[in-house]
């Protein structure tokens, strides 16, 4: 039952790349779903605002967003990123992170970065910092080829079916594709980095960033948030 003032409820388009559970996905009749999203609608409940979502490659989200496409970026994506602070701005990080390389669980010769070969094909999402770290061993001459590929589902399958050796990734969405499919891809080594998700608004919306702010705190707070990651974390 709505309520007379629900009619007047701002709506925000939330731009996501729905490849990343549990963070960003979608269910059985392709609605996009995940943490972000329940987030992002949390926050948006307790802030007076509405969303709906838009699915678009990850490197489409900031040119979305600069464009006016979007107004809300929610897709587990890495705040301390120099490049991405000079075109965006970023909420109060919500989820510490970090990059991992990933194996075929039956792989016993890569045990870290440092086994990756000269005749090697590593894969990442296109536009990530996964991706990032992939071309830039790449350009060392550690691998042969950086294989850049515009969904993780698409990474994940080539690495199964050995048309990559590995894929570098994040640490929580490479271990939701490793429950879905068990025994099929394990991480090797240490984090390459640590990272931070935030959500990103248009350069200059100080309105929206601190309505964002303002409302994961609450939900900080009242308990919502950590029943969320729960929930998403335990599916
Ligand atoms: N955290 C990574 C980044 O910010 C990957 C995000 C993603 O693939 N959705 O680049």
């Amino acid at each position: 039952d709505k309520s007379a003032g629900d009619a007047e409820k701002v709506t925000y388009k939330v731009g996501t790349e729905p490849t990343f559970p549990p963070f960003d996905t979608t269910d059985e009749e392709q609605n996009i779903v995940g943490l972000d999203m329940d987030l992002i609608k949390a926050i948006g409940k307790d802030q007076g605002f509405e969303v709906t979502f838009e699915n678009l490659s990850f490197d489409g989200l900031v040119p979305a967003l600069k464009a006016g496409n979007i107004d809300i970026i929610a897709a587990g994506m890495n705040k301390d990123d120099k490049d991405r602070q000079a075109q965006v701005d970023f909420s109060d990080a919500y989820y510490e992170s970090k990059l991992m390389v990933a194996v075929k669980e039956d792989n016993n010769t890569i045990k870290s970065v440092d086994d990756l070969t000269k005749d090697m094909k590593v894969a990442a999402q296109t536009g990530t910092t996964g991706a990032n770290k992939t071309q830039e061993l790449q350009k060392q001459g550690k691998i042969k080829e950086a294989v850049i590929l515009n969904g993780l589902d698409t990474a994940m399958l080539q690495l199964i079916n050995g048309d990559v050796s590995a894929v570098i990734n994040d640490k929580p969405v490479t271990e939701a594709y490793m429950k879905k499919q068990p025994d099929k891809i394990k991480m090797v080594g240490e984090p390459l980095n640590a990272e931070n998700y935030g959500f990103a608004v248009k350069k200059g919306n100080t309105e929206l960033v601190e309505k964002i702010n303002a409302g994961l705190k609450n939900i900080k707070e009242d308990g919502t948030f950590d029943k969320l990651v729960d929930e998403w974390f335990n599916k």
